[in-house]
């Protein structure tokens, strides 16, 4: 029998077989894998993955299922860590590491930075999303879902929609669609941005107010040596960007100390 949800832990418990199988199959967990599954619940995912990879690890913020987790899977197959997630050291797990689950929606991009703040020890990451939130991950320029999730993520990962769950698939059934998402870190010789804190400050900057020009919007941050530098327009809206350009921008920036004061002072 399955517990009672708690809603505040955005528990919907997926109580579909056919869409179990589906995910089971876009896993493909394999013998010998290094796995993290976050939130297992009442461990319908949890069950199917442990029966291949031993041991499973998973980490489980609410203490009843923990509790019932640890008394159906004897510890060499299923390693349950209690406790949130956000906390969690996934330094301290085995890598190369395949991060799994159907996430909690109420903090699901809190625990996608964090995962992706590991990102170099990762493998992959299969995860359940609401729809709206993936398709914010895999959007394009210039369309209404591209932001700073898709920026931040997109420049850590190749990211795709595997296929969409309809509500009913869960118990309780959540108010929106869901959608499996499918990460891989980018390759290790991939360009990147030469510091991480200016690309992640450039990309909040541009889209705190989506509207302004990266002039306006960057003002504290870019001068126009920066955007002259980078190739960049800033007559330009941040959400018209590629990536590869917001890393061009950033780095810019990052080489260009002062530049902004500097002019804005002469
Ligand atoms: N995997 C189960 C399933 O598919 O039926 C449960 C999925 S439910 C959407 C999300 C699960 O994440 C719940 O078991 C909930 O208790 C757990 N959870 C919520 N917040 C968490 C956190 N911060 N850290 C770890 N687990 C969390």
């Amino acid at each position: 029998m399955l517990p009672r949800p708690k809603k505040r832990l955005g528990q919907h418990f997926l109580t579909d077989r056919h869409y179990l199988a589906r995910i089971v199959a876009e896993i493909a967990p394999r013998a010998g894998e290094a796995m993290l599954e976050i939130g297992p619940g009442p461990g319908a995912l949890t069950e199917a993955l442990c029966g291949i990879v031993q041991p499973l690890h998973a980490v489980e913020v609410d203490p009843e299922l923990a509790e019932a987790l640890r008394g159906r899977f004897p510890p060499s197959a299923l390693v349950v860590h209690e406790g949130d997630v956000l906390q969690f050291d996934l330094g301290a797990l085995p890598a190369p590491l395949r991060v799994v689950g159907n996430l909690p929606y109420n903090v699901s991009t809190p625990i996608l930075f964090h995962v992706a703040s590991h990102v170099a020890r990762l493998s992959d990451c299969v995860f359940m999303l609401q729809r709206e939130v993936v398709e914010r991950m895999v959007a394009e320029p210039d369309t209404p879902a591209y932001g700073r999730l898709s920026v931040m993520l997109q420049e850590q990962f190749e990211m795709s929609l595997a296929f969409r769950v309809p509500p009913g698939a869960f118990t309780p059934p959540p108010k929106v669609e869901s959608a499996i998402v499918r990460m891989r870190p980018r390759a290790t010789n991939a360009p990147r941005a030469r510091d991480e804190r200016t690309f992640a400050s450039v990309v909040a900057a541009a889209f705190f107010q989506r509207r302004k020009t990266l002039r306006n919007a960057l003002r504290t941050l870019a001068g126009e040596a920066a955007f002259r530098a980078a190739s960049i327009d800033p007559s330009r809206r941040g959400e018209t960007l590629s990536v590869a350009e917001f890393r061009r921008l950033a780095d810019a920036v990052a080489c260009l100390p002062g530049a902004a004061l500097t002019e804005r002072a002469g």
